[in-house]
C-alpha cells in the first residue's frame, strides 16, 4: 500500500525529520503535541496537529490513548513512532497495529525480545553473534553473581535487564563492593524500570562503542549500512558520533556487518534498526544491545551512504522490496554529528532549563542541521534537552572535522548554556583527530578538576570561555555565576588547532 497520512508519534528534531521525508514523498503529516509544545516546529510544519495532553511526557508522548485517538480522528494510514518516548514499546506498536494502522518500524515481538536484555542476550548466542562474557539469565543472589564474577573477573558491571539511557549500570571492582552494588543496582532498576531484575557481564576496559545500521524487509532481504562510531560519550551517552569510524579496516567491517545481520534475523526484524557492538582494542567485538527504531545519529550513516533512512522505513513499512542489494551499499567521505544539547559542560553535563532568545544556524558546504527547537522555545525539564544536531560531511575525516569546528565555531543560541564548547574541544583534541579514542574519552579528558590534567582542563574551559566571549551565550543567564569566565584557571588564549 502506499501512505497519504502519517502521524508523527514524536516532538524535537526527529519529528521534524519524519515530517520533512513525508513531506517529500507527497505524504499527509500529522503532528501530535503537548501543551509545552504549541509552538514547536514539528507542530508548525506539520499538515495537522493533535494536542495530546499537558507538559509531563506520561501525559503526552508517552499517552497511547490520546495518540491512538489522534490516528483515528486524523485517519492516517500509519504511524512513525521517532526514537524515545514509545518507540520501543512493544505494547504501543502492538496496540497500533490492532486499531489497523500500520506501525513504521519492527514487529511488536522485535521489539519486546530485544528489550529484554537478557532475551537478547541469549538469541544472540544461539545466532552465532558474541556477547559480553556474563550471564545470559537473571541473577538470583548476590552469591551467584560472586561466582560469576570470579569465573569472569573483576572488573563486572552490573546492568538492569529492563535498562536503557545509560541507567540501571553499576561497576564493581572487586567481591567487597559487590553485595551493596547488587542490592543498588536492583533497587534502581525497580525504581527506573519498574523491573528489578539484573544480570551481569564482564566490564570491559577502553572499548569503543561501534554500531551497524541494519535495514530489513518483509521480504526477508537484510542489509547492512556499515558502522557508526560513538565512543563520544558522557553518562553512557553520546554526543559526538561518526561514520565510518577511523578503527574499523575492512576486514571487521564485514564481520561486524555479517553478525549484524544475523542478529536481526535472530528476531525476526523487518524495517530499520541498529546493533550496538563494544569493540576491543584486539578488534573482538561484543553484541550489547540492538535499538529498534531510528537512532538520533543516523545522519551521518546518511550521508556517507546516500540512503535516506526514514524513506526507507515508510517504504518498507508500505510492504515494498528493498531497491538496493549489500553489494551496492557504498561508503563515499566522512561524517560526523555532533548533538548539541542546552547542558552545562563544566557542571557534569546537567541540563541548563531556559528560555532560546536565538538562535542562529551556521550552514554551509557540507553542514546539515537537525533541529526542533527554534527562538522563543522553552528548553523544559519535561524532556531531552536536545537543541539540536549539526551534521558535518567531507570527503575525509580531516575535511570533515574542519568543517564540523567551522560549524560549531559560528553557531550562535543564546538563552542557555550549551555543550558547544566541549563539542570545540573534544574536536581540537590531538587524539580525537588522530581517531585514538575510546568509551572513556570525555571522562579521562573532560572532566573539569576530576580526573582530567591540567593541561586538559584548561583545554576545555578555554574553548568553553572563548565561545562565551564570542557569542554572549551567558551574559543574562537564568544560571548566574556558573559560566561568566572568571572561573579560577581560565586563560582567555586560543586553543591550538
Ligand atoms: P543503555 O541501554 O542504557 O544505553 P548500553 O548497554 O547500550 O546501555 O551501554 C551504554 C554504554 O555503556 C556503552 O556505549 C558503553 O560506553 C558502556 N558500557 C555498557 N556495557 C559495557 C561493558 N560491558 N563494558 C564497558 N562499558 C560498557
Amino acid at each position: 500500500m502506499t501512505f497519504s497520512s502519517v502521524l508523527i508519534a514524536n516532538r524535537g528534531e526527529i519529528a521534524v525529520r519524519i515530517i520533512r521525508c513525508c513531506k517529500e514523498l507527497g505524504i499527509e503529516t500529522v503532528a501530535v503535541y503537548s501543551d509545552a509544545d504549541r509552538l514547536s516546529p514539528h507542530v508548525l510544519l506539520a499538515d495537522k496537529a493533535y494536542r495530546i495532553g499537558p507538559p509531563p511526557a506520561t501525559d503526552s508522548y508517552l499517552n497511547i490513548e490520546a495518540i491512538i485517538e489522534a490516528a483515528k480522528r486524523a485517519r492516517v494510514n500509519a504511524v512513525h513512532p521517532g526514537y524515545g518516548f514509545l518507540a520501543e514499546n512493544s505494547m504501543f506498536a502492538e496496540r497500533v497495529s490492532a486499531e489497523g494502522f500500520i506501525f513504521i518500524g519492527p514487529r511488536a515481538e522485535s521489539i519486546a525480545m530485544m528489550g529484554d536484555k537478557i532475551t537478547a542476550r541469549t538469541l544472540m548466542e544461539k545466532a552465532g553473534v558474541p556477547i559480553v562474557p556474563g550471564t545470559i539469565t537473571p541473577l538470583q543472589s548476590v552469591e551467584e553473581a560472586l561466582t560469576v564474577a570470579g569465573d569472569i573477573g573483576f572488573p563486572v558491571l552490573l546492568k538492569a535487564t529492563g535498562g536503557g539511557g545509560g541507567k540501571g549500570m553499576r561497576i564493581v571492582e572487586n567481591a567487597d563492593q559487590l553485595p551493596s552494588a547488587y542490592k543498588s543496582a536492583r533497587s534502581e532498576a525497580k525504581n527506573a524500570f519498574g523491573n528489578d531484575s539484573v544480570y551481569v557481564e564482564k566490564y570491559l576496559m577502553d572499548p569503543r562503542h561501534i554500531e551497524i545500521q541494519v535495514l530489513a524487509d518483509s521480504h526477508g532481504a537484510v542489509v547492512h549500512l556499515n558502522e557508526r562510531e560513538c565512543s563520544i560519550q558522557r553518562r553512557h551517552q553520546k554526543i559526538i558520533e561518526e561514520a565510518p569510524s577511523a578503527f574499523l579496516t575492512d576486514d571487521l567491517r564485514q564481520q561486524m556487518g555479517d553478525a549484524a545481520i544475523r542478529a536481526a534475523r535472530s528476531c525476526g526484524y523487518v524495517n530499520a534498526g541498529t546493533i550496538e557492538f563494544l569493540v576491543d582494542a584486539s578488534g573482538a567485538f561484543y553484541f550489547l544491545e540492538m535499538n529498534t527504531r531510528v537512532q538520533v545519529e543516523h545522519p551521518v550513516t546518511e550521508l556517507i551512504t546516500g540512503i535516506d533512512i526514514v524513506k526507507e522505513q515508510i517504504a518498507i513499512a508500505e510492504g515494498n522490496p528493498l531497491s538496493f542489494s549489500q553489494e551496492a551499499i557504498r561508503i563515499r567521505g566522512h561524517a560526523i554529528e555532533c548533538r548539541i544539547y542546552a547542558e552545562d559542560p563544566l557542571n557534569n553535563f546537567l541540563p541548563s532549563i531556559g528560555t532560546i532568545r536565538n538562535i542562529q544556524s551556521s550552514l554551509g558546504p557540507g553542514i546539515r542541521e537537525d533541529r526542533g527547537v527554534q527562538a522563543g522555545n522553552r528548553i523544559t525539564v519535561y524532556y531531552d534537552p536536545l537543541i539540536t544536531k549539526i551534521i558535518a560531511y567531507g570527503r575525509t575525516r580531516q575535511e570533515t572535522i574542519s568543517k564540523m569546528d567551522r560549524a560549531l565555531s559560528e553557531y550562535n543560541i543564546q538563552g542557555v548554556i550549551t555543550n558547544i564548547p566541549a563539542c570545540l574541544a573534544v574536536l581540537r583534541h590531538p587524539l580525537f583527530k588522530k581517531g585514538m579514542y575510546n568509551t572513556h574519552f570525555m571522562q579521562d579528558y573532560f572532566s573539569i578538576g576530576i580526573t582530567a590534567t591540567p593541561d586538559e582542563n584548561e583545554m576545555l574551559a578555554t574553548a568553553v570561555a572563548a565561545s562565551f566571549s564570542v557569542h554572549d551565550h551567558i551574559r543574562k543567564n537564568e544560571t548566574p555565576g556558573t559560566q561568566t569566565g572568571s572561573r579560577s584557571g581560565w586563560k582567555s588564549k586560543n586553543i591550538p588547532k
